[in-house]
C-alpha cells in the first residue's frame, strides 16, 4: 500500500445530504436576490419561506413584526429549545454587479448577503426535517429589517421569546475577504454599539466681506470637527476601540456669503457601554463649547441606534467547538477580529445567550456596496454547520 496515498475521508451524511439537494437552494438564493425586499416590506419573502418550512414539516408563525417568522420543529421528548435566527432585508442600492440574477428592483439590492443567510438557513431546515438527529426544539428564526436596526427588537416587543422560549439563540453574516466557508468567532464584544448625531451650527449670517458683522458658523465647524478627534485620541481609555465620524456636512451656498448655519451629521460606535456614554456626553459638549467658543449655539440632536454586539463566553466556546469537529483546523479563525460594523442581532444577546458567528465570503466586494456578490459556494458548509450545532446542542443526552 502507497504510504503516499491520500487518506479517504470518511463519508460525512449532512454533507450528502445537504448536496443532494444544494442546486435547489443556489436557485432560491438567486431568486431571492432577483426580488429584493426592504425592510418591513420582505413580503414575497417572507412567503417564500413560510411555505418552504410548512411544506417540510414546520408548525410556521407568521406575521411577526410584520413579515417575520418562527419555524418550531419539535423532536423526542428533550426539554432544550435552540434558536437559529436569519435576516431577509435589503438595502436601497442601485445593483451594478451585472449579473444574470441582478436585482429586478430598481434601487433594491440584497448588498448585504442576507438573501445568503436565509438560504443557508432554509437548507439547514430541509436537512434537519427530513433526516436530523436531535431531541428537543428547533426554532428558526427569520427575521425582517436588520438594516435599519428595527427587526429584532419588534420581534422581542412582540413577545419574540416569551411565545417562542429557547435556552440560546444563534445567528451568522458572510464576510467578505476572509477565505470563503472560513468560521470566525469572537467572545466577548463581536461588532460595535451604533449611534448618531445631527449637529446644527448656528451663526449669524452676512456679507463674506464683513465677517465682523456676523458669526461665522463654517469656522466654529471647522474647529468643532478638528476638536472631535480629540475624543478618541485624549479621553477614550487608549485600550478601549471608539469611533466617531462625520460623515455630513452642508451649508451655505455662496463664496461671498457667511451663512446662517451649517449641519453636520455624526456616527458613534464603541466596543462598550462605558464608551458609549462617555461618547453621548462628550460629543454634544464638544459641540456646544466651541460653538460658544466663537459665539456661535449648537443644536444636538443624538440618537441611539443600537448596542454592542455581545457574545456569550460559554456559547462561543460551543459554537467553536461544534466548527472544530465539523471542520478542518485550518477553516476555523478562533479568534476573529471584533468588526466595527453594527447588527440588530446585539438586541436578541441582550435576552438570550448565544454567539454571533462570521463565515468567510471570499474576496468580493464589500458589504453595502453595489458591486458585492455573495458567494454560493458557502451555503452547503455553512448549512451543514448549523445542522451540526442543531444536532450539538439537542443532543439527546444534553437535556
Ligand atoms: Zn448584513
Amino acid at each position: 500500500m502507497n504510504a503516499f496515498a491520500p487518506v479517504p475521508r470518511k463519508p460525512d451524511p449532512i454533507e450528502e445530504g445537504i448536496a443532494a439537494h444544494i442546486e435547489d437552494f443556489i436557485a432560491l438564493r438567486r431568486d431571492l436576490h432577483q426580488y429584493p425586499e426592504l425592510a418591513f416590506q420582505e413580503r414575497r419573502t417572507s412567503k417564500l419561506v413560510a411555505s418552504r418550512l410548512s411544506s417540510w414539516g414546520y408548525e410556521v408563525a407568521t406575521d411577526i413584526a410584520g413579515t417575520g417568522i418562527v419555524a418550531t420543529l419539535a423532536r423526542g421528548n428533550g426539554r432544550k429549545a435552540l434558536a437559529i435566527r436569519a435576516d431577509m432585508d435589503a438595502l436601497p442600492i442601485e445593483e451594478a454587479t451585472g449579473l444574470a440574477y441582478a436585482s429586478s428592483n430598481p434601487g433594491v439590492m440584497h448588498a448585504c448577503g442576507h438573501d445568503g443567510h436565509t438560504t443557508i438557513l432554509l437548507a439547514a431546515a430541509r436537512y434537519l426535517a427530513e433526516r436530523g438527529n436531535f431531541d428537543g426544539t428547533l426554532r428558526l428564526i427569520f427575521q425582517p429589517a436588520e438594516e435599519i436596526g428595527a427587526g429584532a427588537r419588534k420581534m422581542l416587543s412582540e413577545g419574540l421569546f416569551e411565545r417562542f422560549p429557547v435556552d440560546a439563540v444563534f445567528g451568522l453574516h458572510n464576510w467578505p475577504a476572509v477565505p470563503a466557508g472560513h468560521f470566525g468567532f469572537v467572545a466577548d464584544a463581536a461588532m460595535a454599539s451604533v449611534d448618531q448625531a445631527a449637529i446644527r451650527i448656528v451663526g449669524k449670517g452676512g456679507h463674506g466681506a464683513e465677517p465682523h458683522r456676523g458669526v461665522d458658523p463654517v469656522l466654529a465647524s471647522a474647529s468643532f470637527i478638528t476638536a472631535l478627534q480629540s475624543i478618541v485620541s485624549r479621553n477614550v481609555d487608549p485600550q478601549d476601540m471608539a469611533v466617531v465620524t462625520v460623515g455630513s456636512i452642508h451649508g451655505g451656498s455662496a463664496s461671498n456669503v457667511i451663512p446662517e448655519s451649517i449641519e453636520l451629521k455624526l456616527t458613534m460606535r464603541a466596543f462598550s457601554q462605558a464608551v458609549r456614554d462617555q461618547l453621548q456626553q462628550r460629543v454634544p459638549a464638544l459641540a456646544r463649547a466651541q460653538a460658544e467658543s466663537f459665539g456661535a449655539i449648537a443644536e444636538v440632536d443624538y440618537r441611539l441606534g443600537f448596542p454592542a454586539l455581545i457574545n456569550h463566553r460559554k456559547e462561543t466556546a460551543f459554537a467553536r467547538k461544534v466548527a472544530l469537529s465539523s471542520f478542518e483546523p485550518d477553516r476555523i479563525v478562533p479568534d476573529f477580529r471584533p468588526r466595527t460594523a453594527s447588527e440588530d442581532f446585539a438586541f436578541l444577546l441582550q435576552k438570550k445567550p448565544g454567539s454571533y458567528l462570521f463565515v468567510g465570503n471570499g474576496e468580493s466586494a464589500p458589504l453595502h456596496s453595489a458591486r458585492y456578490d455573495f458567494n454560493d459556494a458557502i451555503i452547503a458548509p455553512a448549512a451543514r454547520y448549523w445542522v451540526r450545532l442543531t444536532e450539538t446542542f439537542l443532543m439527546d443526552d444534553n437535556g
